[in-house]
């Protein structure tokens, strides 16, 4: 068996005790593998595996991958902080976006004339070096996804700080999970994915309701 289709097994069976913990269905989770400096061979190698879902962070390097790989061959998924010079280039190339944080970024987007599933990256630790916004940025965020057609509000991304140990940040996944609920009942909206949890921490965000994880490390090992 491949190192990758071994860790992909491991993996699962970890999001799988995550959810017999919280007495929750497998099928509501889906692993998004983060492909961030990963060969495109490797990632075909993924997909194999059964893979359906990859992250990508940056538009340039995606843009490599997905002409090599093919678009149809995996859902694709931008999670990377987006540059506003690169928005143009975002519908194109992905099925999914999970790191909108502005109103220029959503207008961006939907310029393009692509139906889109968008997610809302928000900053709940209020740390001044990461991107995301925060719920009174969000609200107005939400108030312009109200009046556009092509794009589709579907849920939340979080990145807690990186710490030790994963309890620690427990709390700041389940305020991303009510700040969801209190999101849908304001706009009257459904939303129901919420985008968190890493190789660091993510059976804790399953326990706290994630919908998908993005999981790089725990099964491609250690960046370069
Ligand atoms: C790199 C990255 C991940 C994956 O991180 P790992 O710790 O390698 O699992 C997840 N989400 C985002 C936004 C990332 O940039």
């Amino acid at each position: 068996m491949s190192d990758i289709r071994h860790a992909l097994g491991v993996v699962r069976e970890r999001i799988d005790r995550a959810c017999a913990t919280a007495g929750r269905d497998p099928g509501e989770v889906t692993l998004v593998a983060v492909t961030k400096t990963v060969d495109a061979s490797r990632v075909i190698e993924a997909i194999e595996a059964g893979v359906g879902d990859i992250g990508e962070n940056y538009v340039q390097e995606a843009k490599g991958k997905i002409k090599t790989i093919g678009p149809g061959r995996a859902r694709w998924h931008m999670i990377g902080h987006i540059q506003s010079n690169k928005v143009k280039y975002i519908p194109a190339l992905f099925d999914c976006v999970h790191t909108v944080d502005s109103t220029a970024i959503l207008e961006g987007l939907e310029r393009r004339g692509k139906d889109m599933d968008v997610l809302f990256e928000v900053n709940l630790a209020g740390e001044a070096t990461k991107s995301g916004t925060d719920v009174e940025g969000l609200r107005r965020i939400l108030e312009r996804a109200s009046s556009l057609v092509h794009i589709k509000p579907v849920g939340l991304m979080t990145m807690p700080p990186y710490v030790e140990e994963p309890e620690e940040v427990r709390g700041v996944f389940g305020q991303l999970r009510t700040t969801l609920e209190m999101m849908n009942a304001e706009f009257g909206l459904a939303m129901k994915e919420l985008s968190m949890g890493m190789s660091s921490d993510f059976e804790v965000a399953v326990e706290e309701g994630a919908t998908m994880v993005r999981i790089g490390t725990a099964l491609f090992g250690e960046r370069r």
